[in-house]
């Protein structure tokens, strides 16, 4: 299992995900389905066409919460127009956008856009900054996010620890690992053993391990242990 074709579908009863795309430096896109809630992970560039041909107006307006690994532009890229979007058209119910604490981009696209549109928005954006990787229920979803090892490097070439989680999705007895964007790690392989669907990162282009990705053969290892797996942020 190497190469997928996006978008990668999932399905168990009324629990579902849909991966639109997974491509390094370039953009994510995932649609959670549990009953009748709907949420986001990862909006990347593009999300809001993809969830506007995927649920039409009146399912977007309705999604409750969404759900960042880390603040790279490949993940958050989208989280602009979505929030544009949902004022344009009127988003009533509030949104809340889950990320790890400390996680710039998402603080700081959120304080442009009340800036911007102060006297225009339409529904209450709750932030949650993850500090502690408890447990928790929103909207029938259970959530549990773990730490994952992700890096990135600064302009004198030296890197940094990002602020990078992977989350568990769990709805009607069935569980979901996404780990994100993440090297080889404990949490992960410990979340991903027994999953219904483990969704792992296969970023890293050779075979050298290293602290931003995983190898593919890293990400096979976890994904075996698994019930199923979808390798995605392969480079193209
Ligand atoms: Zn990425
Ligand atoms: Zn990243």
């Amino acid at each position: 299992m190497t190469e997928q074709k996006y978008p990668l579908n999932w399905k168990k009863k009324d629990f579902s995900i849909k991966i639109f795309c997974s491509i390094p430096n370039i953009a994510t896109g995932i649609l959670l389905k549990a009953g009748d809630a709907h949420f986001v992970i990862d909006p990347g560039d593009g999300i809001l066409r993809d969830l506007n041909k995927e649920l039409g107006v009146k399912k977007l307006l309705e999604i409750s919460d969404v759900f960042v690994t880390h603040g790279h532009h490949d993940h958050v890229g989208g989280v602009w127009s979505l929030l544009t979007y949902l004022r344009v058209m009127q988003k009533k119910s509030p949104l809340t956008i889950h990320y790890p604490d400390g996680c710039v981009e998402i603080e700081s696209i959120y304080n442009a856009f009340k800036k911007v549109y102060s006297r225009s928005i339409t529904y209450k954006i709750n932030l949650k900054a993850i500090k502690k990787t408890n447990g928790f229920t929103t909207n029938n979803i259970t959530v549990k996010p773990f730490p994952v090892i992700h890096k990135e490097y600064l302009s004198t070439g030296k890197m940094r620890q990002v602020p990078a989680l992977g989350y568990n999705f769990i709805y009607d007895g069935a569980k979901i690992c996404y780990g994100g964007d993440t090297a080889y790690c404990e949490e992960l392989v410990v979340h991903a053993r027994n999953a219904d669907l483990a969704i792992l990162e296969a970023g890293h282009d050779d075979e050298t391990p290293d602290d931003m990705h995983m190898t593919m053969n890293e990400a096979v290892a976890i994904g075996k242990s698994a019930k199923k797996y979808f390798l995605v942020h392969v480079p193209e």
